[in-house]
C-alpha cells in the first residue's frame, strides 16, 4: 500500500499589496521526496500524517511528493500558480501508482485571477490519477472552504483549534480517516453549509470558555466521537480575503449517510450564526490603549500585551505598520517596550552600523500602506539572526528563518526588526532576540488571536489595538469589492437559514 503525502502553505492576504513568488517558497523551504521525512517527521499535519502511516497495521509505503510552503503575504502571482501546480502534478505522477493521499493544504491562497488556489490545485491532480484513488486534505480553521475543494476531495478535515495548537492531530485525523476509506468500510458524503458570516478572530478562541467557538469545539469533538460520523469542521474564514463566496463554512462527513451529514452541519452553523454577535471585538483606540498600558506600568509590575491585529503577519499583513510604535516612544516606560518591524532595508543599516552605535534611521511603513516611514535616533542593541524552532500556535517544531535581525532602541522602546516576515508574537523570536518577552512593561503582538496561546496566562492585561493595516480587525468599515452580500458583519441579516450542499465521492 502506497500513500502520497504533500503540502501546499500560504495564507493570502489580499490587502497586502506585495505578491507572494516562488523565491518566497524557496526561502521558507521546498522540499522534495524523502527530505520531507528527514526534515518533517514530527512536524505539524506532515509529521502527524507521517506518524500516523508508521502505526497502521497495513504497514503502508510513505511516498513524499513535495512540500510548498510560504509566509501569509499578499496574493501568489498566475506564474507561480502556474509552477506550484506543476510542481505537485509532476511529484504526483512520478510517484503513481498510489492507493491513496493525504494533502495538507492549509486552504486560503489566491492568486491573481484564481481566488480559489487550492481547489485548482486539487482538480489538476484529479486530472492527473482520477477519481478512483482516495484523497484526505486537511485544512485551517481560517481557511476559504469551497464547493470544487469538496468535490474534489473525498474528505476534508480542519483544525479544531484557534489558536492553532492541534495542527499535528490534525494531520492525524486526516490519516485516521483516509485508513477508515481505503479498508473500505466507509464511504464518505460531505454536508458544506456556508454561513453569510465572517467572524473577528479576536474572541474565536476556542480554548476560552467565555467564547463562543469554545462550544463550538465541544461539539465538533462530540461529533467526531459520534457513530457514522467521520469528521467535522468550521471554517470561520482568512476575512482578509476580498473573493467571492467569501464566508464561514460548516463541513460534516458522515459514513454514508446524507441526512445525518446534512442534519449535523445544519445545526452547527445555526450555533454559529445565532452566537455571531459575540464575536464583535473589544478594540481599543491607538492613543486609549498605549495611555492604559503606561497607567498600568506606573502603577506596578505585569505584562500588558497590546494586539496589532491590523498589522499581524500571521494573518498575511505587511508586519511594518509603525503607528503604535509612533504612540510608544511618546511614554518612559519602567521596564521598557517592545514592538517588531519586518524591515529588509536594516541589513543595509543596523548590521553593517554594529552594537553600541547610534543613527537617525526611517522605520516602518515602507510597505504597509496605512502608514508612513517614522524617522528615529536609536542605538543599535543586538544583531542577531532570526532563527528558531517554533511550537504553539500554527506550529510543532517548525524551522523559523526571519534572516538577519537587530535590536534597536529608541528611549525605553526596543524595535525588534527582521529581514523576513514570520510569527511577529512568538516569544522564541524575542528571545532569539535577547529580550525577555515577559519581563518587560508592555510587547506588541503582532496576531490577532494566536498569541494568547503563549501571552494569555503570564499577561496581566491584553488589549486588541484598533490600529490600521492589511488585517484590520474592524474590516467591515473596509472596501471590498468581490465578496457576496449581503454578508454579516457589513449587513444586518434577518431570518437566514441554513442549507447544505452535498459531495460524495466514492473511492
Ligand atoms: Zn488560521
Amino acid at each position: 500500500m502506497r500513500i502520497g503525502i504533500a503540502q501546499l502553505w500560504q495564507e493570502t492576504n489580499t490587502f497586502n499589496p506585495a505578491w507572494t513568488t516562488a523565491e518566497d517558497f524557496g526561502r521558507f523551504g521546498v522540499l522534495r521526496g524523502s527530505e520531507i521525512v528527514q526534515q518533517l517527521a514530527d512536524t505539524n499535519e506532515l509529521g502527524g500524517f507521517i506518524q500516523s502511516l508508521r502505526q497502521w497495521p497495513e504497514r503502508p509505503e510513505i511516498v513524499p511528493l513535495v512540500r510548498l510552503p510560504a509566509w501569509p503575504s499578499g496574493p501568489v502571482t498566475p506564474e507561480t500558480l502556474e509552477w506550484l501546480t506543476d510542481e505537485m502534478v509532476r511529484a504526483v505522477r512520478a510517484a503513481l501508482p498510489l492507493d491513496g493521499m493525504l494533502l495538507a493544504l492549509h486552504g486560503a491562497m489566491v492568486a491573481t485571477g484564481t481566488p480559489d488556489v487550492e481547489g485548482h490545485v486539487l482538480g489538476a491532480i484529479r486530472a492527473a490519477v482520477g477519481y478512483d484513488l482516495p484523497i484526505v486534505a486537511t485544512l485551517d480553521l481560517h481557511a476559504h472552504v469551497t464547493a470544487p475543494m469538496a468535490r474534489e476531495a473525498n474528505a476534508l478535515v480542519l483544525y479544531h483549534t484557534a489558536p492553532h495548537i492541534d495542527v499535528f492531530e490534525t494531520g492525524q485525523r486526516g490519516a485516521a480517516l483516509l485508513r477508515k476509506l481505503l479498508i473500505g468500510l466507509e464511504e464518505p458524503v460531505t454536508a458544506l453549509v456556508r454561513i453569510p458570516a465572517v467572524l473577528p478572530a479576536e474572541n474565536a478562541n476556542t480554548q476560552d470558555t467565555q467564547s463562543p467557538s469554545y462550544a463550538v469545539r465541544q461539539r465538533l469533538a462530540e461529533l467526531e466521537a459520534a457513530p457514522h460520523v467521520l469528521t467535522a469542521g468550521v471554517a470561520t474564514v482568512q476575512p482578509w480575503l476580498d473573493v467571492p463566496g467569501l464566508g464561514t463554512v460548516v463541513v460534516v462527513v458522515a459514513n454514508r449517510d446524507e441526512e445525518l451529514a446534512r442534519k449535523a452541519a445544519c445545526e452547527l452553523a445555526q450555533q454559529v450564526w445565532d452566537a455571531r454577535e459575540r464575536y464583535r471585538p473589544k478594540l481599543v483606540g491607538v492613543q486609549e490603549s498605549v495611555a492604559r498600558a503606561h497607567q498600568l506600568d506606573q502603577e506596578g509590575v505585569g505584562l500588558v500585551v497590546l494586539s496589532d491585529a491590523a498589522d499581524a503577519t500571521t494573518s498575511g499583513a505587511c508586519g511594518d505598520s509603525n503607528v503604535i510604535l509612533r504612540e510608544l516612544i511618546q511614554y518612559e516606560w519602567k521596564r521598557g517596550a517592545v514592538v517588531t518591524l519586518v524591515a529588509p532595508e536594516m541589513e543595509d543599516h543596523a548590521l553593517d552600523l554594529g552594537v553600541g552605535r547610534h543613527e537617525h534611521m526611517d522605520l516602518g511603513g515602507m510597505r504597509d500602506p496605512y502608514c508612513e516611514p517614522i524617522i528615529l535616533r536609536v542605538e543599535v542593541k543586538n544583531v542577531f539572526h532570526a532563527k528558531f524552532t517554533m511550537s504553539g500556535h500554527l506550529a510543532k517544531n517548525l524551522a523559523i528563518d526571519m534572516g538577519p535581525a537587530a535590536v534597536l532602541r529608541h528611549k525605553d522602546v526596543l524595535i525588534v526588526c527582521t529581514t523576513h516576515s514570520g510569527p511577529h508574537f512568538a516569544p522564541h523570536l524575542f528571545r532569539a532576540a535577547g529580550i525577555d518577552p515577559f519581563g518587560v512593561s508592555v510587547l506588541v503582538a503582532k496576531s490577532p488571536c494566536g498569541f494568547r496561546a503563549a501571552y494569555a496566562e503570564m499577561a496581566r492585561e491584553i488589549m486588541v489595538v484598533k490600529s490600521t493595516g492589511c488585517a484590520p480587525p474592524n474590516y467591515w468599515e473596509y472596501p471590498y469589492r468581490n465578496i457576496d452580500r449581503p454578508l454579516w458583519p457589513w449587513d444586518a441579516i434577518e431570518g437566514w437559514q441554513p442549507q447544505a450542499e452535498i459531495f460524495r465521492r466514492h473511492a
